[in-house]
């Protein structure tokens, strides 16, 4: 008779906890699936906490309702599957804003994350450099290259559009800086683009033109009660062993399975298992690496990270504009990096009191000091700032919070997805029982990371030998 399937989990981040459901629903029923978390609380970057009264989340804050494929995102699917799908909320404030200049402009529209496909759109905020963008007779991008985002639309497009655009653009989603961020991991759609057209506006408009439509789809929602509400159901859906505090901290190959070395080091657990997602960032996940497959190991150790801090402050009836929020481009000099007025954007937060809750992101690459100072000065660092760029100053805080996310966001440099690729394959040659899973090797975001964790779930199952079901 067929011994049970052990898998462990380790991570119980939103790409472990996908993982694990998947494994519940297409490995064989009575297979022993173990999630092991470092910390006391499942979830990782996604968080609810309560401030002021109201669920509040200090770490992701939403998640992408289409597939860049087409149809619903790994994260909508996930959210049914778990029977949450009627809690699904969208923005009922859409526009956002830039600071330019001190002041708050629109947020130009039909642009990929900030790179125009239509110069005259973008004039409001920044002026593209004039004839930069010619048919050099050949792709702006070679079959295998490469290159950052910021040295592509420097190139073509001039500073302004990065400095005031693009960079506050993607610096809302990875806090980094444009010309240190691969093109082929952070934006996928133009690279493919690149890699026929021969000018920028070319690429951007034939990206867009591919991207699938969905009219009358909100572009983000979230989840009425928070997003921990997701992870407390993919935890339970999974039906697997949640070990919390913790941490996995030796990973050794028994033939094809694998012993954890789990716990302190004074009184370490060892737990043997038949395979092992990897769910955790690339820095532990490095670590563990080092010893079975030291070659997987400096691939995937090469990937850097940002730090950043959320602080979102409860302000009585304070007069905001009726946007979502806004980001800040570094050039302008505040400490903020983006806004986002919670009670303004999402209905379901509003607040019969007129109390509104705003937070602000702090911290760009490299700048890890800015999120190392105190909790007050970071909130009146804050409250400062945006009472400047709102233009008048805002009511006293009654409550507060600050949220750390240390060495949280990866940079991916160019070359990332090879380097990813390269690591994977050393292991599917000499450890299939080893699966990589999560925003260190997929790239960010809740839909990415769930869908990233579901694939590994499949290719532990096919490395075991095939379904259950
Ligand atoms: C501040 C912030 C805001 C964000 N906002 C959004 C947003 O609004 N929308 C969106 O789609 N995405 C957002 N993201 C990105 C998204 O949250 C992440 O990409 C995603 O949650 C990462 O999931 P993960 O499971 O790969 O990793 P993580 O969430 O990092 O989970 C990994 C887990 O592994 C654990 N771990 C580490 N080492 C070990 C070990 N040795 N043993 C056991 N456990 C270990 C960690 O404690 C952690 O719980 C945001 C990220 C941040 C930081």
């Amino acid at each position: 008779m067929r011994a049970p399937w052990r898998v462990a989990v380790v991570g119980g981040g939103i790409a472990g906890l996908a993982a694990a459901v998947r494994l519940r629903d297409r490995a064989p029923a009575d297979t022993e699936i173990t999630v092991y978390e470092q910390s006391g609380t499942l979830g990782g970057k996604l968080r609810t906490g309560e401030l002021a009264g109201s669920a509040v989340e200090f770490g992701a804050e939403s998640f992408l309702m289409r597939d860049p494929a087409g149809g619903e995102s790994a994260a909508v699917a996930l959210v049914r599957r778990l029977g949450l799908g009627e809690r699904i909320v969208h923005p009922t404030v859409g526009q956002a804003a830039l600071v330019v200049d001190g002041a708050l402009r629109p947020i130009p529209g039909g642009t990929l994350v900030g790179v125009p496909g239509d110069l005259e759109r973008v004039t409001t905020v920044a002026r593209p450099t004039a004839d930069a963008d010619t048919d050099a007779g050949r792709p702006l991008l070679g079959a295998d290259d490469d290159v950052s985002v910021g040295a592509l639309v420097r190139a073509r497009f001039g500073d302004e559009v990065v400095d005031r655009l693009v960079e506050p653009m993607l610096g809302g989603v990875y806090a980094g800086r444009a010309d240190d961020l691969s093109l082929v991991t952070t934006m996928p759609a133009l690279a493919r683009a690149a890699r026929v057209e021969h000018t920028l506006v070319g690429a951007v408009r034939a990206a867009q033109a591919a991207a699938p439509r969905s009219p009358g789809t909100p572009v983000f929602g979230t989840l009425a009660g928070g997003l921990s509400t997701l992870v407390r159901a993919a935890a339970a859906a999974s039906g697997a062993t949640i070990r919390r505090d913790a941490a996995v901290r030796e990973l050794t190959p028994t033939g094809p399975g694998w012993r954890l070395t789990v716990g302190p080091t004074r009184d370490p657990e060892l737990v043997d298992v038949d395979a092992v997602v990897l769910a955790v960032p690339a820095r532990p996940a490095a670590r563990l690496l080092g010893g079975p497959a030291p070659a997987a190991a400096e691939r995937v150790g090469e990937l850097d990270y940002a730090s950043v801090a959320l602080v979102t402050l409860a302000l009585p009836e304070p007069e905001l504009p009726e946007l979502s929020g806004f980001l800040v481009p570094g050039t302008e000099g505040l400490l903020i990096k983006a806004s986002t007025f919670f009670t303004t954007k999402w209905g379901h937060l509003r607040r019969a009191d007129g109390l509104a809750l705003v937070r602000a992101s702090v911290g760009r690459y490299g700048e890890e000091r800015q999120v190392q100072r105190t909790d007050e000065d970071l909130a009146a660092t804050v409250h400062r700032e945006l009472s400047a760029v709102l233009g008048a100053p805002l009511p006293a805080p009654v409550a507060g919070h600050v949220q750390r996310w240390g060495g949280s966001l990866p940079q991916y440099a160019p070359g990332h997805a090879d380097r990813v690729a390269a690591a994977r394959a050393v292991l599917r040659a000499h450890h299939p029982t080893l699966v990589l899973a999560g925003a260190g090797y997929d790239g960010v975001g809740i839909p990415v990371c769930v869908r990233s964790g579901e694939t590994a779930a499949e290719e532990i199952i096919t490395a075991l030998g095939g379904s259950g079901t």
